[in-house]
């Protein structure tokens, strides 16, 4: 199916990956869980291989064996973002057009020592380069290439999240085309969904911040609204983000210590409450309602030949 084709109307659900490494069981839970959401609410499911930016050799290909191996099916062949400058660059035409994009020229570091309003929220774009003149933008052009921003018209938004309820959070002059040419995240990510025909997004709590800001793009951009659910993360002993140096985390390490696929995915499917003995069953009984709101603090079984 060509990815511009909106999908038939019952809509979407999705899982995102980006390609920058073995997907580990934080990553499959999160996955689980957004298949077990679109699934129950009737809707098809997809996957998007998100390739702007981290994308190391191979791991495409194992991501998606991965999660075929957990017993995931997706009614598309995946797209890849790398794939699709053309979309991306349209939406920023349109912006364009409508007056609400601007060139900027900060580093990160004049961004951080930039002189920012008192109120002024945390993270957010401190407007440096908003009103520049030509005769400046002329001049900074000369130095370095500009990235685009969006000249937002509010400072932040509330949206809707079926775990979170109401979640209100900063919407500034987010960035659209990094300097490099490269489209941002936080527009990749709207323009797919809604050409996707996406109307759920399930994903890590780790990207609720972000939400805002999409949801307002996708807005200014006249796509239709989306749910939301942001899901407790996968955490390690010390409650930190559980990463590839926390032992047996991928699927082959844990097949190396010991734990079958069918083990790994059932241990999952525990931790969300569900019936333990396999998808299916989780996907009669699941209950957005009833999820755990809490990290679940995974213990790796001792570390294989791996
Ligand atoms: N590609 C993003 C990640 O792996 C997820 C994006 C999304 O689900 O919106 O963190």
């Amino acid at each position: 199916m060509p990815a511009e084709t909106p999908s038939p109307r019952q809509g979407a659900g999705r899982f995102a990956p980006s390609p920058s490494g073995e997907l580990h069981i934080g990553n499959l839970r999160t996955a689980i869980l957004a298949w077990l959401f679109a699934r129950s609410s009737g809707r098809s499911f997809l996957v998007r291989v998100e390739d702007l930016d981290r994308a190391r050799a191979g791991a495409e290909e194992a991501q998606l064996r991965d999660l075929a191996a957990v017993g995931l099916t997706w009614d598309a062949q995946a797209v890849r973002q790398s794939e699709r400058g053309d979309v991306y660059r349209d939406a920023v035409h349109r912006l364009q057009d409508a007056g609400l994009v601007y060139e900027c020229f900060c580093t990160r570091r004049e961004i951080a020592e930039a002189p920012r309003a008192p109120h002024a929220p945390e993270g957010a774009y401190p407007g440096t380069c908003r009103n520049l003149t030509e005769e400046q933008r002329a001049r900074r052009r000369r130095e370095r290439p500009a990235a685009l921003r969006l000249r937002a018209g509010v400072d932040s938004r509330t949206v809707r999240d079926a775990l979170h309820g109401g979640y209100t959070g900063v919407v500034d002059d987010l960035v659209l085309l990094r300097n490099d040419g490269v489209p941002a995240y936080n527009l990749a990510v709207v323009v797919d969904d809604a050409l996707q025909g996406v109307d759920q997004v399930v994903r890590g709590e780790d990207l609720l911040p972000s939400t805002p800001r999409q949801a307002y793009l996708a807005e200014l951009l006249g796509y239709p609204p989306v749910e939301y659910a942001h899901v407790p993360l996968v955490l390690n002993r010390e409650g930190r983000r559980l990463a590839k140096r926390d032992g047996a985390v991928t699927l082959a390490a844990l097949a190396d210590a010991g734990w079958a696929v069918p083990e790994v995915v059932g241990r999952i499917l525990g931790s969300l409450g569900l019936p333990a003995d396999g998808l299916p069953q989780a996907l009669a009984a699941f209950d957005p309602a009833r999820l755990p709101r809490e990290a679940w603090i995974f213990e790796p079984p001792a570390a294989g030949r791996r």
